[in-house]
């Protein structure tokens, strides 16, 4: 079940679902439609545009699947032929495609539409040829999509539903202009359902241009965390942070674990240093080769492969049943992204586990989070953590934008490399997100030393042993913290408690 309660008054019966959807909700072990659900099939049925506010997990792809399996199955296609599909559903990322066209799968196993998925970073002969045939819904990434239009294997002149999931991601990721691009080949008449789970500016003005009078559905406020997950702090240092979530996997005997990086570098030497802990670990992020991306996410979601380091936009998206570890190694630059990165556990009705390791250079990253959630995270002390002597100094990391920096600048046409999540386009360099991210000046993991005083970890790392703290939360400060009290509050990557977190609500 996800995250959200069902409406008890709505039941699957009642929303006049064809039989073989039926039969497959059933097969799926589904009691009773989500919120998301029960409110966007009707609208959905009755042939309207619609406005949807839901994140993942909260059922909002079979919200759109369902019914639009339900339309297509109950009429012919108008102008039927190859490579015209009759629904085009765009998503931000190749893994929410490849979830998106599954579910398209799972819920219409029963019927004989067809479905197809496509995107970049894997060889287009193999779309090419199946483009050939009937395609009734068709799930892709935008780049690899206006790829084939330019190549004449697509025919979009067909499209009844147009769906975009994840749109306020889309926009992050610029995907605007490819979009823009899209929608002119599309005919007049037609179906729009827009699924976003944050409604900015630019989100509202798109939604504007492109639906006819919508019906509207919000299920989860904005920037709430699920009561499902337990969210917790450990402040440590840049430096052992790697150390202290060996520790905590190993001593908590953690099997599975989403761990986001803030960069694609980092997410990679995070990787590696979890395997030479004896961690099998892989990592996704946007300059891995699309097979590698599947084969990891494969090996994390069937159990084999405990640890999947991750970075924000590869992560976009992910439904793993029952996750029940979420570990931000860093902080987000941009609050919002927080809530997005714990969404992916407390899921489908299970609780989960959502653990920040945190420097004291990102108090101010944690206060905004926290300032944004309403909610503050309790800082728990971990005793059992012994950090390693003899450290070897940081080399110097590029530093964080500040929040609100734009983190890709968006694309300008032909030129322009591929994104991270977006069709690596053909014979093109991965673009490095990353390098947008940095500023003037390098800084090393934990900020200067002052005159006269070693910094704290340094400190820490020459005599080992952290001192022991009692395992009790401590709540956030409220006042701005001074630098020195930063430092102070350093020597304490101890910080361990065994006893669970404490769940925290909205
Ligand atoms: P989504 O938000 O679409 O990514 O879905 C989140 C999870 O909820 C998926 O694992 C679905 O299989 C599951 N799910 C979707 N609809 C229902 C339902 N009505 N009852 C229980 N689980 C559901």
């Amino acid at each position: 079940m996800p995250n959200t309660t069902t409406v008890s008054t709505v039941t699957f019966a009642s929303l006049n679902l064809a039989e073989p959807l039926m039969r497959a909700i059933s097969d799926s072990g589904y009691t009773n439609p989500t919120p998301v659900q029960a409110q966007a099939i009707p609208l959905v049925l009755a042939g309207g545009d619609l406005l949807a506010g839901a994140q993942t997990g909260t059922g909002k792809t079979a919200g759109f699947t369902l019914p639009v399996l339900h339309i297509l199955s109950q009429k012919p296609a108008a102008n039927p032929g190859n490579g015209r599909p009759r629904c085009l559903i765009l998503t931000p990322t190749r893994e929410l495609a490849a979830q998106v066209e599954e579910s398209v799968q799972t819920y219409g196993k029963y019927l004989s539409l067809k479905s197809m998925v496509m995107f970049g970073g894997v060889n287009i002969n193999p779309q090419i040829k199946s483009l050939r045939g009937q395609i009734d819904i068709l799930v892709s990434t935008p780049g690899r999509l206006l790829d084939h239009v330019g190549q004449k294997t697509l025919d979009l002149s067909a499209v009844e539903i147009l769906i975009l999931d994840e749109a306020d991601r889309m926009l992050d990721m610029g995907f605007i202009r490819d979009i823009k691009k899209i929608l002119v080949l599309l005919p007049k008449k037609r179906q729009n359902l827009l699924f976003s789970a944050t409604f900015s500016e630019e989100i509202k003005t798109l939604a504007d241009g492109l639906l006819n009078n919508p019906g509207f559905v919000e299920v989860a406020r904005r920037n709430t965390t699920s009561e499902l997950v337990a969210q917790s702090v450990h402040m440590v240092a840049q430096k052992l942070k790697s150390h202290l979530l060996s520790h905590l996997i190993k001593h908590n005997d953690w099997k599975q674990v989403l761990v986001f990086t803030r960069t694609k570098h980092g997410a990679n030497r995070l990787a590696e240093k979890l395997n030479a802990d004896g961690i099998p670990a892989a990592a996704i992020h946007g300059n891995k080769s699309q097979s590698a991306r599947t084969k990891a996410l494969s090996q994390f979601k069937d159990g084999s492969m405990p640890v999947l380091v991750a970075t924000d936009i590869a992560a976009r998206g992910l439904d793993i049943d029952m996750l029940p570890h979420v570990v931000n190694f860093e902080l987000p630059n941009v609050p919002e992204d927080y809530v997005h990165r714990i969404g992916r556990t407390g899921r489908a009705g299970s609780n989960g586990a959502a653990i920040s390791l945190v420097d004291s250079e990102e108090l101010d990253h944690l206060k905004n989070i926290e300032r944004l959630i309403k909610t503050q995270i309790p800082r728990v002390a971990i005793d059992s953590f012994v950090p390693p002597t003899n450290i070897p100094a940081e080399a110097p990391r590029p530093p964080r934008p500040q929040h609100g920096q734009k983190r890709h600048s968006n694309t300008t046409g032909g030129n322009r490399p591929p994104r991270e999540g977006q069709p690596a386009r053909d014979g093109q360099a991965p673009r490095n997100p990353d390098a947008t991210r940095r500023s003037q000046q390098p800084r090393t993991g934990t900020g200067p030393a002052r005159p006269g005083q070693p910094r704290a970890d340094q400190a820490q790392a020459r005599t080992g042993a952290a001192p022991a703290r009692p395992a009790q939360p401590r709540t956030a400060p409220q006042k701005p913290m001074s630098e020195a009290a930063r430092h102070q509050a350093m020597p304490q990557p101890a910080l361990f408690s065994p006893r669970p977190a404490v769940r925290r609500g909205k």
